[in-house]
């Protein structure tokens, strides 16, 4: 009898996330859940050993989570939490280890520290798992109202790894086998074992439903970020007012272009079609065609945002520097702001309008026409770009 083993209990038929996979081969920003939590215990300096219980039709997926790890070999499990453990445990009847650490595959942010208590906690207890206090006040309810304030004082919320001694839990699985009870640490309570407490941890959460997953991809920062940057400039002809960044300023001169020659919004929609390697906006809306002859430009920056939607993708923000001396933009600044989020359908905060002169140096300087800059960054969910 030696050392330490941790079996990963990932024989459930539960949800399903993503792309129709069950939960524990769905990707954590690339990686499946399963394989963080095989990852947690190989580096683990006192578990010798790691095994997964799997689903009899998940030896495919189980292949290519576990690829490239040394690993026992993975036993099928039962069609009961309860009895994917006890098989698991009888697969190591012949290796009979000291320690056996049986851990959830719906947590994959079990890290090292968690498991060390676990593992230090059975020197001296034949069984402990990690567990937290409840913080928040409990209430029975019935038919949607509440019927009684339950005290919370001894109540624990249990996570896993729950650790045992090897003989004594496949002992006290054998004989309760079929009692259906959810976690091991109630069969090796069942069969009278001290089972220790030692300090869980709220990383360390279960993966249950859809938004604990999105909330885990984000956590994560999953997912990939794209940026783009534009330049345009426009130079001055007859006219009393500007178009800039979809706001009409009166001026002494107008900017002469096909459309109505808005250089900020243009240089904003070549940055957006620039992060998604959609060309630029003279291909999407040709110079030479009539149909955008004095077209407002608030259609080439809207058909760039869906584009982008198309992809999935979300604008994280747009920053948009025009250049010139003349006219003042500051006065306009917030309503230019506020009619670039109308026009990508973004909140205020992630649009950023900045001017700034050439010091009368240059083409602007000498006021021959207004230039703009754009850059945005966009951000895509894990296995979208
Ligand atoms: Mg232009």
């Amino acid at each position: 009898m030696s050392g330490c083993v941790a079996l990963v209990v990932a024989a459930g038929r539960g949800r399903r996330f993503g792309a129709g996979t069950p939960k524990q081969y769905s990707l954590l920003a690339g990686t499946p859940m399963l394989r963080r939590c095989m990852l947690a215990f190989l580096e683990h300096p006192r578990v010798d050993a790691v095994g997964a219980i799997i689903h009899p039709d998940d030896g495919e997926l189980y292949a290519a989570a576990s690829e490239g790890l040394q690993l026992l070999e993975p036993v099928n499990g039962g069609a009961s939490r309860q009895k994917s453990a006890r098989l698991g445990l009888e697969s190591l009847a012949e290796r009979r280890p000291d320690q056996v650490l049986i851990h959830d595959a719906a947590r994959p942010f079990v890290d090292e520290g968690v498991i060390s208590r676990v593992v230090k906690a059975l020197k001296t207890a034949p069984a402990a798992i990690p567990a937290l206090p409840v913080n928040d006040t409990l209430k029975r309810g019935q038919a949607g109202r509440i019927v009684a304030t339950v005290g919370r004082a001894d109540l624990w919320r249990a996570q896993t790894p729950q650790g045992f001694r090897f003989r004594e839990i496949l002992a006290a699985h054998r004989r309760y086998e079929g009692a259906d009870l959810t976690d091991d640490a109630a069969v090796a309570e069942r069969a009278g074992l001290a089972v220790e407490l030692v300090a869980g941890s709220e990383d360390n959460v279960k993966i249950t439903t859809e938004d604990d997953w999105r909330r885990a991809q984000q956590w994560l920062g999953g997912g990939t970020v794209r940026t783009g940057i534009g330049f345009d400039a426009h130079r001055y002809g007859p006219g009393e007012e500007v178009m800039l960044c979809g706001v009409s300023i009166p001026h002494h001169a107008a900017l002469v272009g096909h459309s109505d020659a808005d250089v900020g919004l243009h240089a904003l929609t070549d940055a957006l079609l620039g992060a998604i390697a959609a060309g630029d906006i003279g291909g999407h809306f040709p110079a030479d065609d009539p149909e955008w002859r004095d077209a407002p430009s608030e259609v080439f920056l809207k058909k760039a945002g869906e584009l982008i939607r198309e992809r999935d993708g979300a604008i994280a923000n747009v920053d948009v520097t025009l250049i010139c001396e003349a006219p003042k933009i500051a006065p306009h600044r917030a309503a230019m702001v506020r009619r670039i989020a109308e026009i990508l359908d973004l909140a205020e905060d992630r649009v950023s309008v900045k001017a700034t002169t050439t010091e009368q140096m240059g083409f602007t300087g000498r006021g021959e026409g207004i230039a703009a800059q754009a850059i945005t960054a966009l951000s895509f969910a894990p296995g979208k770009h």
